[in-house]
C-alpha cells in the first residue's frame, strides 16, 4: 500500500501516478492534528473514513456517484492529491455567532474510473469538522456539459454500538392535505443503528449519533422518547452527582465514544436536497447512504434526481465530531463553507413578534384581532407583528394596507403569511398562487413594500426536489430586492441558507409549537423537544419554533382546553436556547390585561436579545436537559431546559462571569413552583450550582 500524506499547511502536489495493482491512500489531518480523514481506493469502492484523538469516529464508508455519462461508484483509481490551508474570517448577524475564523485543511483528491474518466474530491477538514464534495469535470473533447447524477453511494459507517437520534423522512404527498414531507416528525433517541426509520425512508438531516452509546449506563436505561418516559438514569448520575460536562465518558472503556452529527450545506437551486438512507449493509458492515428525494414529491412534477452544468459540484456533505455534545451544538461548519449568493438590499433588522394564530386561530384573522395583536407588539417593544393564513380573504388587501400604516404608528413592522402551492398540495389557505412564479412574486412583492410590510412566512413546500430548492432561492432572491426577510414553514430544514442568502431567518422543519397547541401529547413532549434541538435541528441551522408561550391553557380565554405544562421560566429560557434572529413571542393580549405575568417576566421578555455573537455549550443530554450560554454584545445569557421527570441539580462551569459575582437567577422554586427573579454567586472557582426543574427552566444572566 502507498500512503499519499498531506500533512496540514504544506502544499502536496502528486500527479501522473503509475497505477498499481495496490491501493492508493490519502491522508490528511485537521490544523489542530487531532482530526484524521483517509481516503483510499482499495478494494471495489473508494473509501473514506475518520479518526478523532485516533479513536475511530467514521469506519471506512464508500464514496462515489452514477452520473448518466459515467460511473463512479466503483473501480476508482486515486490519480493525485493536493491540500491547501484555508484561512477564512467573516461575519455573519442572524445565527449562533457573529465573528467566524474557519481554519482548515482542503485536501482535493482526484479519481479516475475504469473508463479513464476523471472526476475530483474535496475535503474541508477542520478541528471537529469535515465536509467534503464532489467535483465533476467536462471529459473528454470538453463534453458532456451537463450531466444528471442518478444516484450516489456516499455512505457513512458508524461504529458498532452507535446508538442513534434521528427524525425519520416522512413519505410524499401523506398528511393534512397532502403536504408531506414537512419535516415535522417525532424523533427517537438512543435507539440501535439498526432499527428500521419509522416510514421505512430513511432520515432528515442533521442526524445525531453517540459513538459507543450502546454500552454506556446513560443509553441503557432509557426507552424511546425520554422526555416524556422519564430517565432515571441520566438525573441519577448527572443530577445527584452535581458533575459537570456531559455524561457520555460513563459507562464504557476501551472504544471510541464520542459524538457525530451528519448533515449537508450549500444546497441551492443548483442541487437537490438529500437525506440519509436506512441502515443497510454495504461491503463487510453497515452503513447509512446518501439518498435522494422521493419520486412522489411534489404531486411527483419534477425530478428526484439533480442536475449540474459542468463543470460543477455537489452540496458539501458535513460530519461534525466531538468527544462531548460541545462541538455539536457550537458548529459553524454549515456556514464556513459557503458564500453569500448575492448581497443585502438593505440592512436587515431582527427581534421578536406576536402571532395570534398559534392560540386563536383562524377565527383571529381579522382587523380587530390584528390591531389587539399589534398593540402587544407594541406595548412589549416588540418589533413585528405576524398575519397568518386567510388575510386576503378576511381582511383583505385595501384594509391590510390600512393595518400596516396602524402597526407603523405603533413602532411595529408587519409579516404576512403566504402558501407556497402551486401544484405541489392541497392546503387550501390563501393567499395561494402568488410566491410561485416570478411574475406573481413580483406583482405581489412590490404592494407588500409598497404598504411597508418587513417579511413573509411562506408556508407548505412539497420536498426536496432540485425544482423545490429552486423555489426557495427564487423567492428568498426576489423577496430581498424588496426588502423582505423571509421566513418558511411546512418546509425543509436550512443547508447554510442563513448565510447564502441574507434575507433569510428562519425555518420550521420542527414539530413546533403549532403541535403543542393541538393536542396535549405534544404539550406534553414539549420540553422533550425543545431539549433535542440544540444537539441537532437548531445546531444545524436557524429554527423557527413559533413561539414563546405565556398563556397557562392553550386556549383563548386562557382557562378551556389543556394545559401548558412547561413553566414560565422554561418559555423564557427556550426564547435563549432556540436559536433564530426573528424570535415568535407567543404571548397573548390577556398576558397583559389579566395582569397574570410577574413584572419581572414581562421586564426580561421586553429586553431579550434575538441575535447572539457567541454560543458556549455548558451541559446536556439530548432529549433531557440543555444548559447552553449565548453572549449578546457584553452580556452573557445562561439558559437551561429540564425535560426530565426530577429535578436536575447541576454544578455550571461559567467562565463568562466573573469568579464571585453575583448573577440574576431567574427559576422556578421547587417549593411553591412559582417563578422567581433571585441571585445567585459565582463561586471562587466560577461555578455555581443550580436546580432545574420538570418542565423547569433557569436563566443566569449579569
Ligand atoms: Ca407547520
Amino acid at each position: 500500500m502507498k500512503r499519499f500524506l498531506a500533512p496540514a499547511l504544506l502544499l502536496c502536489l502528486l500527479s501522473a501516478l503509475p497505477v498499481t495493482a495496490l491501493g492508493r491512500e490519502a491522508t490528511v489531518a485537521s490544523p489542530g492534528g487531532n482530526l484524521v480523514v483517509t481516503i483510499s481506493d482499495e478494494g471495489p469502492q473508494a473509501t473514506y473514513a475518520v479518526t478523532l484523538g485516533g479513536q475511530p469516529m467514521v469506519l471506512p464508508s464508500a464514496l462515489g456517484f452514477k452520473a448518466d455519462f459515467g460511473d463512479f461508484t466503483q473501480k476508482l483509481t486515486i490519480t493525485a492529491t493536493k491540500a491547501v490551508p484555508v484561512d477564512k474570517r467573516y461575519t455573519m448577524r442572524q445565527v449562533k455567532q457573529s465573528q467566524f475564523h474557519y481554519v482548515a485543511t482542503l485536501l482535493t483528491v482526484d479519481f479516475e474510473n475504469a473508463r479513464q474518466q476523471k472526476m475530483s474530491m474535496e475535503f474541508s477538514v477542520s478541528d471537529n469538522d469535515v465536509a467534503f464534495r464532489y467535483l465533476i469535470p467536462r471529459q473528454k473533447n470538453d463534453n458532456p456539459k451537463s450531466a444528471v447524477i442518478l444516484e450516489e453511494t456516499t455512505a457513512f459507517s458508524l461504529p458498532a454500538g452507535t446508538t442513534t437520534f434521528l427524525t425519520p423522512q416522512s413519505k410524499a404527498m401523506v398528511g393534512w392535505e397532502r403536504t408531506k414531507p414537512s419535516y415535522e416528525e417525532d424523533y427517537r433517541v438512543d435507539r440501535p443503528m439498526t432499527e428500521r426509520s419509522q416510514f421505512g425512508e430513511g432520515y432528515t438531516f442533521p442526524c445525531l449519533f453517540r459513538v459507543g452509546g450502546a454500552g454506556a449506563t446513560g443509553a441503557a436505561g432509557t426507552t424511546g422518547r425520554s422526555g416524556s418516559a422519564g430517565t432515571t438514569g441520566a438525573s441519577g448520575t448527572t443530577g445527584s452527582s452535581g458533575t459537570t460536562g456531559n455524561s457520555a465518558s460513563s459507562g464504557t472503556t476501551g472504544s471510541a465514544e464520542g459524538w457525530v452529527l451528519i448533515s449537508e450545506t450549500g444546497v441551492s437551486s443548483q442541487y437537490c436536497g438529500s437525506h440519509l438512507s436506512d441502515y443497510k449493509t454495504v461491503g463487510a458492515s453497515g452503513a447509512y447512504q446518501i439518498a435522494y428525494p422521493m419520486a412522489g414529491e411534489n404531486n411527483g412534477i419534477g425530478s428526484a434526481t439533480p442536475g449540474i452544468a459542468l463543470p460543477g459540484t455537489t452540496p458539501w456533505r458535513t460530519i461534525t465530531m466531538g468527544t462531548t455534545l460541545k462541538p455539536i451544538v457550537e458548529t459553524t461548519i454549515q456556514y464556513d463553507v459557503v458564500e453569500p449568493l448575492y448581497e443585502p438590499s438593505l440592512p436587515y433588522t431582527y427581534g421578536r413578534y406576536t402571532w395570534s394564530w398559534l392560540i386563536w386561530q383562524d377565527n383571529s384573522i381579522n382587523y380587530d384581532d390584528q390591531v389587539q395583536f399589534i398593540d402587544l407588539a407594541s406595548k412589549m417593544g416588540f418589533e413585528f407583528c405576524l398575519v397568518d393564513n386567510w388575510w386576503d380573504k378576511n381582511i383583505g388587501r385595501e384594509r391590510m394596507a390600512e393595518l400596516s400604516r396602524y402597526a407603523q404608528s405603533k413602532g411595529v413592522s408587519l409579516m404576512l403569511w403566504y402558501n407556497s402551492n402551486g401544484f405541489e398540495n392541497d392546503a387550501p389557505q390563501t393567499p395561494r398562487q402568488c410566491m410561485n412564479s416570478s411574475m406573481a412574486r413580483d406583482r405581489e412583492m412590490a404592494w407588500l413594500q409598497s404598504i411597508g410590510v418587513k417579511g413573509i412566512k411562506v408556508d407548505f413546500f412539497g420536498g426536496d426536489k432540485q425544482e423545490t430548492m429552486k423555489l426557495y432561492e427564487d423567492i428568498l432572491y426576489n423577496a430581498n430586492l424588496y426588502g423582505l426577510q423571509c421566513i418558511f414553514h411546512g418546509c425543509t430544514l436550512p443547508r447554510g441558507w442563513e448565510r447564502m442568502y441574507p434575507n433569510y431567518v428562519a425555518s420550521e422543519a420542527v414539530l413546533a409549537s403549532e403541535n403543542v397547541f393541538f393536542t396535549e401529547q405534544h404539550a406534553k413532549t414539549q420540553a422533550f423537544e425543545l431539549t433535542m434541538h440544540p444537539f441537532c435541528r437548531n445546531a444545524s441551522g436557524t429554527m423557527d419554533w413559533g413561539g414563546i408561550i405565556m398563556n397557562k391553557y392553550l386556549s383563548k380565554d386562557n382557562k378551556g382546553r389543556h394545559k401548558r405544562y412547561t413553566t414560565d421560566i422554561f418559555e423564557m429560557a427556550s426564547g435563549i436556547t432556540n436559536q433564530t434572529a426573528v424570535q415568535c413571542v407567543a404571548m397573548q393580549p390577556n398576558n397583559l390585561t389579566e395582569n397574570e405575568l410577574p413584572q419581572f417576566e414581562l421586564d426580561w421578555l421586553r429586553a431579550m436579545p434575538t441575535t447572539w455573537d457567541e454560543t458556549q455549550f455548558i451541559d446536556g443530554y439530548p432529549g433531557r436537559y440543555v444548559v447552553l450560554a449565548r453572549r449578546h454584545g457584553d452580556d452573557w445569557y445562561v439558559a437551561g431546559l429540564n425535560a426530565l421527570k426530577e429535578p436536575l441539580k447541576l454544578t455550571l462551569d461559567l467562565p463568562m462571569f466573573t469568579a464571585g459575582s453575583q448573577l440574576k437567577y431567574y427559576v422556578d422554586d421547587r417549593k411553591s413552583g412559582q417563578p422567581v427573579l433571585t441571585t445567585l454567586k459565582v463561586d471562587k472557582k466560577g461555578r455555581a450550582k443550580v436546580e432545574i426543574q420538570p418542565n423547569g427552566g433557569i436563566i443566569l444572566q449579569k
